[in-house]
């Protein structure tokens, strides 16, 4: 079997699939090549606001209408209520200790619920990758992607004049050429393994391995801990984070019952557990309960729908992320840690920069470039985010304050986007911007000292428009809009222009004008 394309990616998961239908879209002709089967379990499932507006912004670019719906927890459960997912208000952490139950002090817990979205309706949702990954498939072949499963490709020719992919489909030789070649095989590495691509993980400060299954019966934390004050949101219709010694762990909850959860353990936190390379899954998970009995009592009832699985280290990292005919997604080029959610958004910012390239033609030298360097630089970002949170763990008021620079630097983003501007080349988690750019390196030079809180209160102060870092609010952030309205001189807008703006933070009107689909005379024609 031999295929002639302009561009093939490798790997279906949404990255792969969503860039695909783009591609297509723009009027390239594009092969889809993965080595399995859809629908297939994946884990990478809870959405934040940027994730969402940029899968508005794309809706909108390319008219793809169900990726506007599926933006919004309520209008995907109007319109897609097959496809499995789950509420998602906002970000629940929790600290426990071990050997004690969860220090229910009212309003003085060690306890941290930011809120995302105002209601329900425009929520974000964590995504049943099966369910998920599957319909952006079946979209991407609608939208005429040559999708080809059961691939084994085990060479990449890449020369001045094209690409040559070759493997086994079927037990047939299977062999495409192409133009470009985009990398969505995630960890599976593909063009890091041909193109030999040197490691990066050197430069990853982050070290967390991962124990994590499907359950049924897992009990609400509100039914567990029930005195607790009320947050901004039901606390378990979040992304819920139990912070412990040395690790954490998350907990997502599907409209179906089913709960997604994981421990994710640095070094000195699986040490605390396990001296074995190789533990067992189940046995390591089952003492990890018994050490947190709040946890425990959470899971007590619940049963694994999925056998248990293992990794004793979850980071990768590439040394490059782009070069002439090809392209990594940022998943394939790099992953640091659940913590914070950031995978999807940031590999929504990659389908955007790689989309607008090709709406041209296929990438120029500069854009591939450019392209490389901002993901170098955003992984070091949420690298050193995420290690200094790791590092603030064993003390609960510096990780809230750890945390509140990521919740500063994606509101001020959100925000930002959604009435002032929305390049998806400007860099992801405050990469590229003055204030919010080198605050988790210089918070990694300061966790450890006192004031630590008020340095932070103060170096997000330029950005914090969603009011953190207030000791009355206790820790509990809703989304406040006269905080908004208050400080709308930091988003360089006037208060009528920012008043004027609401219905559309409220989810009442689009705030980007429709952009038109991209017209036939627009549309590349490539041979
Ligand atoms: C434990 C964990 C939890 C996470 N939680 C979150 C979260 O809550 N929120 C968030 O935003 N992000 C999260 N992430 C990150 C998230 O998983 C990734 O951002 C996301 O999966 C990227 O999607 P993708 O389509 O690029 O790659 P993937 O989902 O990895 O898909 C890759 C696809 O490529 C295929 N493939 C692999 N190798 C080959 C090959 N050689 N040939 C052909 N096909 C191949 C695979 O079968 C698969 O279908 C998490 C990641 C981990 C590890």
């Amino acid at each position: 079997m031999s295929k002639r394309c302009s561009v093939a990616i490798v790997g279906s998961g949404f990255a792969g699939s969503i860039l695909a239908r783009v591609l297509a879209i723009q009027g390239h002709r594009v092969v889809l090549i993965e080595r399995g089967t859809h629908p297939r379990f994946a884990i990478g499932e809870s959405t934040t606001p940027l994730a969402n507006l940029a899968l508005e912004r794309l809706s909108r670019r390319y008219g793809m209408a169900d990726c506007y719906d599926l933006a919004a927890h309520g209008r995907w459960l109007e319109r897609y209520p097959d496809v499995m997912r789950g509420l998602k208000r906002g970000f629940t952490f929790y600290r426990h200790h071990r050997g004690e139950p969860f220090a229910d002090r009212g309003l003085d817990s060690e306890r941290l619920l930011v809120a995302a979205s105002p209601s329900d309706a425009i929520a974000d949702s964590h995504w049943l990758r099966a369910d998920v990954d599957h319909h952006f498939v079946r979209e991407a072949i609608a939208a005429g992607v040559d999708y080809q499963d059961r691939v084994e490709l085990t060479d990449a020719d890449i020369g001045a004049r094209g690409v040559r992919l070759s493997g086994r489909r079927n037990g047939i030789d299977a062999r495409y050429q192409v133009d470009f070649v985009i990398d969505a095989s995630g960890p599976g590495g593909f063009l890091a393994h041909q193109l030999a691509i040197p490691s990066g993980l050197a430069r990853t400060r982050t070290r967390s391995a991962l124990v994590f299954s499907h359950f049924r019966d897992v009990r609400l934390m509100t039914d567990v801990l029930p005195g607790l004050p009320p947050g901004p949101y039901p606390d378990d219709w979040a992304a819920m984070h139990h912070v412990i010694d040395g690790g954490w762990m998350y907990s997502l909850r599907f409209d179906n019952g089913v709960v997604s959860a994981g421990f994710a353990l640095a070094p000195r936190g699986l040490a605390a557990v396990t001296r074995s390379r190789a533990p067992d899954a189940r046995r390591l998970w089952d003492t990890l309960l018994e050490r947190y009995p709040t946890i425990g009592a959470a899971f007590e009832t619940a049963t694994p729908v999925m056998p248990f699985g293992f990794r004793s280290r979850i980071q990768h990292r590439l040394t490059r992320a782009a070069g002439p005919r090809w392209v990594l997604m940022p998943h394939a080029y790099a992953f640091v840690d659940p913590l914070f959610s950031t995978g999807i958004a940031w590999s929504f910012r990659a389908i955007e920069r790689l989309g607008l390239c090709f709406e041209a033609g296929l990438p120029k030298a500069n854009d591939l470039k450019r392209y490389d360097q901002m993901l170098g630089a955003e992984a070091d970002q949420i690298d050193a985010l995420v290690a200094g949170a790791y590092e603030a763990m064993a003390d609960f008021d510096a990780f809230a304050a750890q945390a509140l620079i990521y919740f500063a630097a994606v509101s001020f983003a959100e925000v930002r986007q959604r009435l002032v501007e929305s390049s998806p080349w400007n860099g992801f988690l405050g990469v590229g911007d003055p204030v919010l750019g080198p605050l988790p390196r210089e918070s990694l030079r300061r966790l450890r000292r006192p004031g630590f809180e008020r340095w932070v209160a103060e170096a997000i102060a330029p950005r914090n428009i969603a009011g953190f870092a207030d000791p009355a609010a206790h820790n509990l952030y809703p989304v406040d809009l006269d905080v908004l309205v208050d400080r709308h001189a930091l988003l360089g807008l006037s208060r009528e222009e920012i008043i004027a703006a609401l219905p559309a933070l409220r989810g009442v009107a689009p705030a980007l004008p429709a952009l038109p689909a991209p017209t036939d005379e627009a549309r590349v024609v490539l041979p």
